[in-house]
């Protein structure tokens, strides 16, 4: 071989094993930035938080934007693809955000006067300057506030962008399977994410309308923390009467006073429009009821609700003057009207028939053969049609639950739980329930707000932000389904 020859091959040589060297050079180099990477994902997993907020609805929005601006590194864990679900549809999806006559006797559960220190920390006023300064302008209806958009919409979009604008870290999509007590915080873990918070809000709703996530799922963790649960029910929710007569009066509309009994005992009662329908009794004033009438349901006692057609006539001696005169006094002056004829224009016809049959008069009886005491009967049904209670229309259909974690296991000054330092409450989860007009979102606003400053201001939380610079950001790696509210939707 010649030397030419001979080096060119040993060129060749050298390169191909350089060059495999640097190829295994990057393989290794390649393992090794993948551990780092691994080691890194592992070390950053756990994402370190002031303050995780169980719920993104109304109640958790409004304490996560509380706590951020308190400085706190705030998470909110939402199970839905997305937060504020059940708001959108909030006042028919005007979202009716709260109302100008404020008080205790809007509100129910074992303790009602539980909402007194949280409304005198973030009543009414604030409520309705806090919505101003971050974008909603209100209008307000006999009493009724409402975004002047009228959109439901906007009042979530206002609220997640503070939230954004406080950067607080939403995480949707993520249930919760571990809730658990450490000695400075709480250690939460979801399907995808270990967290750990100094303090803890819960406000995840209770079972009213699940399918806007509401679905009671956290209520085994709140239990298993120590509290105690009151009975939950849907309130706000529409009656189903046992009585064969409603396919017949279905789709009637009318402004009535409603009364609830309970093992023969009036126990509550509301006017306003009543909406009857195929299976019982619905409207505004069967809401106001409702929960009432559940809780005694579920306590087994007898329901019934008696139902005045004429509210304006108060006493069934005033009905039963004014029915002698259609039908006696009528027929005396020789106009040969039946029963129903002389009932029309007194009430809707559907409900005439109804109404003499259970008095025990046919519907074509001659006006004048009917009986005084068949009249008494009638005016005695047009001032108390009975209704027997069976039941509700349940969760799904019930716009909030009354019950929830008892009152009594929490601080009302701090909504701090009484058992589990750190660990707060806000919103419907807490048995606390308002009439229908707004004060539900009330209630939620308040809490959220009372809640979210509490948590911020925890002792543990406080510390950890008077360390300042030492403070480590709230890691959200790369490969999260945790984003911010701007890039969430
Ligand atoms: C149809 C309808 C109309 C209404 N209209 C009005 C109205 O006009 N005015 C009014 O004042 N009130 C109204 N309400 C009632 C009001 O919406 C509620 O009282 C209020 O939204 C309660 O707020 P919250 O934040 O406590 O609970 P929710 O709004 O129920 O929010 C709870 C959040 O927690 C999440 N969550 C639940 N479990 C978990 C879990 N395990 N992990 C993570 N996240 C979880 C849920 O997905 C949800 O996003 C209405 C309700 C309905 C259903």
């Amino acid at each position: 071989m010649k030397p030419k020859a001979e080096s060119l091959r040993a060129l060749r040589i050298v390169t191909r094993i350089r060059l495999n060297l640097v190829a295994k050079y990057a393989r290794i180099q390649k393992i090794i930035e993948m551990k780092n990477d691994t080691v890194q994902k592992q070390r950053g997993n756990m994402i370190r938080t002031d303050v995780a907020v169980i719920g993104g609805g109304a109640a958790g929005l409004m304490a996560a934007i509380t706590a951020a601006r308190q400085g706190a590194k705030t998470a909110v864990i939402e199970h839905m693809d997305r937060v504020g679900k059940k708001l959108l549809a909030t006042g028919n999806g005007k979202c009716n955000y709260t109302n100008a006559k404020q008080g205790v006797s809007y509100y129910r559960g074992e303790d009602p006067a539980f909402v007194l220190p949280v409304f005198r920390r973030f009543g009414l006023a604030e409520t309705l300057r806090f919505f101003e300064e971050i974008g909603v302008y209100p209008k307000c209806r006999n009493g009724y506030y409402y975004p002047a958009s009228e959109q439901a919409a906007s009042v979530l979009d206002v609220l997640r962008m503070e939230a954004d604008a406080c950067g607080v870290h939403i995480f949707t999509a993520q249930e919760t399977r571990v809730v658990a007590k450490q000695k400075n915080g709480f250690y939460l873990e979801t399907a995808q994410e270990r967290f750990f918070a100094r303090s803890l809000v819960m406000a995840p709703g209770l079972f009213a309308s699940p399918k806007t996530g509401s679905d009671g799922s956290m209520m085994p963790y709140i239990e298993a923390l120590g509290h105690s649960v009151i009975d939950i029910v849907p309130a706000l929710v529409q009656l189903q009467g046992k009585q064969s007569f409603f396919k017949a009066v279905a789709g009637i509309r009318a402004e009535i006073v409603v009364s609830l009994y309970v093992d023969g005992r009036l126990t509550a009662a509301d006017q306003g429009e009543l909406q009857l329908t195929d299976y019982g009794i619905s409207g505004i004033p069967v809401f106001q009821i409702s929960r009432f009438a559940t809780k005694a349901l579920k306590r087994g006692q007898k329901v019934h609700a008696l139902l005045h057609f004429l509210p304006q006539i108060e006493t069934a001696e005033e009905m039963e003057a004014l029915l002698t005169q259609r039908f006696l006094d009528g027929a005396a002056k020789g106009r040969k009207k039946d029963a129903e004829q002389a009932m029309t224009g007194l009430l809707p016809k559907k409900l005439i028939g109804v109404l003499l049959r259970e008095a025990g008069i046919s519907l074509h009886a001659g006006a004048g053969e009917v009986t005084r005491r068949q009249l008494r009967q009638l005016a005695a049904e047009v001032c108390g049609l009975r209704v027997d209670i069976v039941g509700s229309k349940g969760f799904d259909a019930a716009q909030v639950c009354a019950g929830g974690v008892s009152t009594a296991e929490i601080d009302a000054n701090s909504l701090e739980s009484k058992i589990v330092p750190g660990l707060y409450f806000a919103g419907e989860v807490v048995d606390i329930d308002g009439c229908c007009g707004g004060y539900n979102l009330q209630w939620a606003w308040s809490s959220g707000y009372v809640a979210g400053l509490h948590a911020a201001q925890s002792d543990k939380c406080k510390n950890r932000m008077r360390e300042g610079a030492r403070i480590k950001q709230v890691h959200v790696p790369e490969n999260s389904k945790g984003v911010s509210l701007k890039s969430s939707e």
